[in-house]
């Protein structure tokens, strides 16, 4: 296995996290965007029913929130997790600086500091310190759902913080990333704003603009996120463990088209640095796919892709007897 697909790149990792002070634990505006952005689409999923507008306005609305979702999704797989956080492959300015900005308008959070959040996840990934393990929440099936919650939403409200500092030193040094991270308020209200005018443009009217906003905003807002964190929490419960890894991470095939490939987690746990995750037959990954384009058109360099020797190394050994 070469040790290229092996490398996640972070500063000094044997330094525990700190638990955030009780204090700290209140209310603060973070927490209440948090709370609108996660419980948002619902609200206006209702206001949808209960107004029920429909027709073929809602149906350009869903063909544009699928471009939406392809765009941010694609900025939070391609970009923020196998390009900023793992550095599986280089990329030209203008593509890094397009996937930052795509992958901000995904509302996950700023690149900077997600892609903290999730090296500290590899860091310390089912253990003391990982952000978002479902592990460790009580025995059996209380547990399991306990668990399953914390991963899935709980971890937002009540994490404790990660230090950028240390775990993505390098993109602190980045003055493009800098420039986008700081711009993340603004691209999450492009990223709402847009699908509204350009709603208000084909229909002409505000009614028209709202479903737009709903669908291509909020609700591919919510169906991104979730599926976001159906990684963090269904990958790291449910599927099957084909390959060798130290935590609890799965491969999901039902979740393997929306998630773009990042289902795949179970090998992206053994080869974390690998730009493609779906490394088994029959296991489609889009996000590989694009990376390949890029590297086709030139755009992506230095690519590290998996060799059938290094995935074979990395695949839990049969029983002699059972062969
Ligand atoms: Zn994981
Ligand atoms: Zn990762």
């Amino acid at each position: 296995m070469p040790a290229s697909l092996l490398e996640t790149p972070v500063g000094d990792v044997q330094v525990e996290v700190e638990a955030r002070p009780r204090s700290e634990k209140g209310l603060n505006v973070g927490r209440v965007v948090t709370a609108l952005l996660v419980g948002g689409p619902l609200v206006g999923l209702i206001l949808f029913i209960v107004f029920g507008w429909g027709g073929p306005v809602t149906v350009w609305a869903a063909v544009l929130a699928l471009g939406f979702y392809l765009l941010t999704g694609l900025g939070v797989t391609v970009g923020f997790h196998r390009l900023f956080a793992h550095h599986s492959f280089r990329a030209n300015r203008a593509l890094k600086v397009i996937l930052a900005v795509t992958g901000s308008m995904a509302m996950e959070g700023s690149v900077i500091g997600w892609v903290a959040v999730h090296r500290r996840h590899h860091v310390f990934s089912d253990q003391p310190g990982d952000p978002h393990s479902p592990w460790g929440r009580g025995d059996g099936a209380w547990g399991t759902a306990r668990g399953f919650l914390w991963a899935h939403v709980g971890w937002l409200f009540a994490g404790a913080p990660t230090d950028a500092k240390r775990f993505a030193p390098e993109l602190r040094r980045d003055r493009d990333l800098v420039v986008v991270d700081r711009l993340f308020p603004v691209l999450a209200v492009v990223s709402l704003a847009a699908p509204f005018g350009i709603g208000y443009a084909i229909t002409g009217t505000l009614a028209g603009a709202f479903v737009f906003f709903l669908w291509a905003g909020l609700i591919r807002m919510a169906l991104l996120h979730h599926v976001t964190w159906s990684i963090n929490s269904i990958c790291h419960i449910w599927g099957r463990r084909p390959f060798v890894t130290g935590d609890q991470s799965t491969n999901v095939a039902p979740l393997a088209l929306v998630s773009f490939g990042e289902s795949w987690h179970n090998f992206h746990h053994a080869a974390p640095a690998s730009a493609r995750h779906g490394v088994l037959a029959h296991q489609f990954d889009l996000s590989a796919e694009v990376i390949r384009v890029f590297e086709r058109v030139g755009w992506a360099t230095k690519v590290r892709w998996p060799t059938s020797a290094s995935i074979a190394a990395l695949m839990v050994p049969v029983p002699v007897g059972s062969i």
